[in-house]
């Protein structure tokens, strides 16, 4: 009875923490500026299902493509187990579901199977990221906290599946010497395999070991499930509604800016009778200074990002040397996300800070992009880095005259000759002069 109600209270206290902290995230992402998508609604759950569920971009990359699916679809197929224990631990049974009788030892080994498949998967991982060192997992970006992320969960779901299989193992032990409690419920393959491990061990010391196995498995499940919100893991609750809101657009096609025709319908509502805007109405500010000046949709891509650095790895700005790497912008408007939504919490709604975004985010970095896109492409959760680097270029120009020196000379010729070259209207045709051309 004591352990049941032990069980209970460590459910609701992990499941009220998890709640709490999605709920702050939540109240984060709506710090962004609002954005209606109600559009395609077929082709979003069709682009959620090849995306987000069936990974489609993650095949590009077939080392990582395959172990990722295989700690993607073990540890949601092995987590199943978890219905059972959650029945076992509020009710106080044992195997709830062994009267599904000779299918339960399929199921068990079955799951087995997958837990084998994480297993394999983690230690794939953990050397590339550990051992060969891949580059991408050690750019300047990824240093303290985002490499341990990594390692952390990792490891985690090792020791996770490994208590499993040993649980299993001194289980079936017991149930092959009639221990109490533990009726037999047939023989698990995998687990079957490392029995003679433990054959020697006491009845009491089995009794330990699938106890500790069983409590340390659930108590690390839990853990695990409040640790994801603080960590890139978050991407496998929201890569659904980040793919689900993806931009339809052609890749190359840039955003308009409202505000620009709005600020242009105001100016001539100054000399149209027809006031198509209210002159009194302000101005907004153009492009993005801070993360509340990015829509909602922006924010909610800074918190998916699994910080793979594919985007990066493919970013021709980074390859050739520049500064700019589309995952540290992504993971910077997340931080600075973090630290705002902090101080909102203490200090209400109207918190400002004489920070900003581009405290952290350079203009080297910005205006290394060459919009190819590329990053865009790359992302296995699209997340669009190119579109977050636009809105802050857009500020710099815009509301800070600060483009570079080229960008300025060519803006100038833009607005006195009607083109970005140096070259006045007049002096247009200067080249065809001698030659015999009729000019209508
Ligand atoms: S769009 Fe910009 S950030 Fe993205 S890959 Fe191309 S150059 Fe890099
Ligand atoms: S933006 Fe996409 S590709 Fe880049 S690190 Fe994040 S998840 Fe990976």
């Amino acid at each position: 009875m004591i352990p049941n109600l032990v069980f209970i209270l460590i459910l609701f206290f992990a499941a009220g923490l998890f709640y709490f902290k999605v709920r702050t995230i939540s109240r984060e992402i709506k710090l962004g500026k609002p954005l209606k998508i109600n559009d395609n609604k077929l082709r979003r759950w069709k682009l959620m299902a090849k995306v987000a569920i069936g990974q489609s971009k993650m095949v590009t990359r077939p080392v990582a493509a395959i172990m990722h699916i295989f700690v993607y679809v073990g540890f949601i197929i092995v987590n199943i187990e978890m219905l059972e224990i959650l029945i076992d631990g509020i009710f106080g049974t044992h195997r709830f579901f062994s009267f599904t009788g000779g299918l339960y030892p399929v199921l068990i080994s079955s799951f087995e199977i997958f837990g084998i498949a994480v297993i394999i998967g983690c230690i794939v991982f953990l050397s590339r990221r550990n051992i060969i060192r891949i580059k991408r997992f050690w750019s300047s970006e990824m240093k303290l906290w985002p490499r341990s992320d990594a390692n952390i969960i990792l490891v985690t779901e090792l020791f996770l599946m490994s208590a499993i299989l040993v649980m299993n193992a001194s289980d079936g032990i017991l149930q092959m010497r009639h221990g109490t409690h533990y009726a037999n419920v047939g023989y698990f393959f995998l687990s079957g395999l490392i029995q003679p491990l433990f054959s020697g061990f006491s009845n009491g010391t089995l009794v330990f070991m699938e106890r500790f196995c069983w409590w340390f498995h659930i108590i690390g499940v839990l853990a695990f499930l409040n640790y994801i919100p603080y960590s890139k893991h978050f991407h496998v609750f929201l890569s659904f509604p980040n793919v689900y809101y993806s931009r339809l657009d052609p890749q190359g096609k840039m955003d308009h800016m409202p505000s620009i025709t709005k600020e242009v319908k105001m100016m001539l509502s100054g000399y149209i009778e027809n006031n198509v805007a209210g002159g009194d109405e302000e101005i907004g500010q153009f492009g993005s200074r801070d993360c509340r000046d990015f829509s909602w949709k922006v924010l909610m891509e800074a918190y998916t990002c699994t910080e793979c650095g594919r985007c990066t790895s493919s970013c021709p700005a980074n390859i050739t040397g520049k500064k700019l790497s589309p995952r540290k912008i992504v993971m910077d408007i997340r931080d600075r996300l973090e630290y705002i939504g902090k101080n909102v919490r203490k200090h209400g709604i109207e918190f400002t800070d004489d920070k900003s975004l581009l405290d952290v985010v350079t203009a080297e970095e910005l205006w290394a992009c060459t919009t190819c896109n590329a990053c865009t492409i790359e992302c296995p959760l699209n997340i669009n880095p190119v579109a977050m680097i636009i809105e802050m270029r857009r500020y710099l120009v815009m509301e800070k005259a600060a483009a570079p020196a080229e960008l300025n000379a060519i803006f100038s010729n833009i607005e006195n000759n009607g083109a970005p070259w140096q070259y006045s209207k007049e002096d247009r045709l200067l080249w065809s002069k001698d030659l015999e051309i009729v000019v209508h």
